[in-house]
């Protein structure tokens, strides 16, 4: 099935003749709490590994690393800066993955099902306003705001 649909990946599909050569995929979501440890800080995946169902795994790392830079130049002392990080990154990553998680079965299944919904149900229904704008800030990573915490702002796309 690969082989029609990027026929250039033959060579490499040739060299796959056993199950045992291929290493499965598998999708942990653990979170860090607080994402510091010491004078150790983690950010991205280290802070909160997540499915990449949707696609948001380097936007937050991005997020992670502007939300550090903001609260150590904002606060008054190390403990406070790492707490504030902590806490202005803590519901965006809670949700995203939470979203990931419920969303991976939809996009990885063997259920007929579940593959039924998605390509009948979920294709219809995301057509629909305003099922559009919605699933449109989900995989832009702005079903809530990830900005203000983070000392960023939206850029404002129609003005360009
Ligand atoms: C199949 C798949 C598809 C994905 N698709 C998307 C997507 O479409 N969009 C998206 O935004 N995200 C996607 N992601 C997620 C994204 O790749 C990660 O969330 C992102 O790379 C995390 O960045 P990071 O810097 O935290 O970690 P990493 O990118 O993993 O960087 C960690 C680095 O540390 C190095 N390292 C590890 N241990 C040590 C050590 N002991 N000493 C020195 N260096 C070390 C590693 O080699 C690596 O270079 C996907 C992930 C997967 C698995």
């Amino acid at each position: 099935m690969i082989r029609n649909y990027w026929p250039e990946c033959a060579p490499f599909l040739d060299q796959i003749q056993d199950w045992d050569q291929l290493t499965l995929a598998r999708y942990a979501h653990r979170t860090a709490r607080p994402p510091f440890a010491g004078n150790v800080v983690f950010i991205g995946d280290s802070a909160h590994s997540t499915s990449p169902q949707l696609g948001q795994g380097a936007n937050m790392a991005l997020l992670d690393a502007a939300a550090l830079s903001h609260a150590l130049s904002t606060a008054s002392d190390l403990g406070s800066a790492l707490q504030a990080y902590a806490q202005a990154r803590r519901n965006h990553v809670l949700l995203f993955q939470a979203l990931s998680l419920i969303f991976t079965p939809f996009y990885q299944s063997d259920s007929h099902a579940i593959a039924w919904i998605r390509d009948r149900l979920v294709s219809t229904v995301a057509t629909i306003p305003p099922v559009q704008r919605l699933l449109a800030s989900i995989v832009a990573g702005t079903l809530i705001d990830p900005f203000a915490a983070t000392g960023l702002r939206e850029r404002d796309w129609r003005q360009d």
